[in-house]
């Protein structure tokens, strides 16, 4: 799994094309960009080339345009961003490709930053198409993936160019690989695995694949309430999916034949709809939610069972929060399992999925965790346990030589 970084190979002078993400939010109004993260989590790697002597070109993709150009999409606003984080210039070319874009690059000096339009622009880059990947890589002598977000596409940016250039991880990337490459091929124990979310059929790699190396999971979100229904409890309202109620027996099983120990939730929260202010109740699984009702959070009892089975982890891993945090009165589950995960010593914590790093956000304890990924889909295919393409396009460490782990 060890694949060569930007610190393993020599930048001076080297025309480094790097594939980022900056993929951020564009205010409609003032055109410009409204949340700046991912721009400043590109810094170090950036940094890292210039201080090398290196040059640096950057390309990414923003929004879903339909193949070609659309200013809407434009990453022109990203450059303002990186002039002002970097303190110094940032060239921008109205294409990723052509004449105007090897104009600006063949004059470029050590050091220099030249940021390229939405590689998105052209049909070809979602196609992986090899002439425009070609086309791209000639720009450059070395390439870094940063972007992985994108890394269970295979895009020309990300993967295409691989094939051309020596293709190397970027710091964000690197950090990634190591954190959750560790978590599924080779976890410390006890290692606790606690999903949640909204379904079960989302999930379902994520739980097979972590069936075969966690300790314990422990199951919170609507996702619960699927199991719960397998068992024969009544769920009232609750969302749960009938077509996987099989499944989950299977799971339940599997588990069992494995000594896994699969944690699922004694009591829960439940109102008639899913808004704030409404009437709120605690029942027990056992107990059952009447019709008209729904589970929208895990309660305080499962709280306490989650949190001491939590206890002595080496090594957790969250994605899917477990109840509809995006209200405060359903939030509290999802807000004390944050906490609990933020407050274990000794453990490596890692939190996945969009929503789950919404919410780790929310709370504020993202620095609080060992790793909180960038990546949804990406890092939901991490730990499904498949092989990224724009992670397996990268050159391996030992041999230097590419597609080998
Ligand atoms: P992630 O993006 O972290 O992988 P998911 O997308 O699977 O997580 O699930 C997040 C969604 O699940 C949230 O919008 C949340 O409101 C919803 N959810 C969690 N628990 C429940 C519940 N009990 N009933 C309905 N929706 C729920
Ligand atoms: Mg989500």
């Amino acid at each position: 799994m060890s694949k060569k970084s930007i610190k393993d190979i020599d930048l001076k002078s080297k025309r480094v094309l790097i594939r980022a993400d900056f993929n951020v939010p564009i205010d409609k109004e003032t055109g410009e960009v409204s949340d700046d993260t991912r721009i400043r989590a590109a810094l170090p790697t950036i940094n890292h080339i210039i201080d090398s002597g290196g040059r640096v070109i950057l390309t990414s993709h923003l929004g879903r345009p339909k193949g070609e150009p659309d200013p809407k999409y434009s990453l022109r606003p990203v450059a303002k961003v990186l002039e002002d984080l970097l303190g110094r210039n940032v060239a921008f070319v109205e294409d990723c490709v052509g004449e105007g874009a090897r104009r600006v690059i063949e004059a470029m000096q050590d050091g220099d930053v030249v940021l390229l339009e939405n590689v998105r622009f052209h049909a070809e880059e979602t196609k992986n198409d090899r002439g425009f990947a070609k086309e791209l890589a000639s720009l450059a002598d070395i390439h870094v993936n940063d972007a992985f977000g994108t890394a269970h596409r295979a895009h020309a940016s990300n993967v295409g160019v691989a094939e051309f250039l020596p293709s190397v991880a970027g710091f964000l990337m690197e950090k990634e690989i190591k954190m959750l490459g560790k978590a599924v091929h080779d976890p410390e124990h006890p290692y606790v695995v606690i999903l949640g979310g909204a379904k079960v059929s989302d999930k379902i790699g994520v739980i097979t694949n972590l069936l075969e190396k966690a300790d314990k999971i422990l199951i919170g979100g609507a996702m619960m309430f699927t199991f719960l229904k397998a068992l024969g409890k009544p769920i009232g309202d609750s969302l749960a999916e009938d077509d996987k109620i099989e499944l989950s027996k299977e799971i339940m099983a599997e588990a069992e034949k494995k000594s896994v120990e699969l944690v699922l939730p004694v009591d829960t929260i439940i109102a008639k709809e899913i808004a704030s202010g409404v009437e709120k109740k605690t029942v027990s699984v056992d107990e059952g939610i009447p019709q008209g009702w729904k589970g929208l959070d895990i309660g305080p009892e499962t709280l306490k069972l989650f949190v001491s089975k939590l206890e002595g982890a080496r090594t957790v891993v969250w994605n899917g929060p477990m109840g509809v945090f995006e209200i405060d009165d359903f939030a509290v589950g999802t807000k004390k399992i944050a906490q609990a995960i933020a407050a274990l010593k000794d453990s490596t914590t890692i939190i996945g999925g969009g929503d789950s790093v919404a919410a780790i956000n929310k709370f504020n304890l993202a620095d609080r965790v060992s790793h909180v990924s960038t990546g949804g889909g990406a890092s939901l295919e991490m730990l499904e346990g498949k092989e990224l393409p724009g992670i397996a396009s990268l050159i391996s460490e030992e041999a230097g030589k590419k597609n080998d782990d």
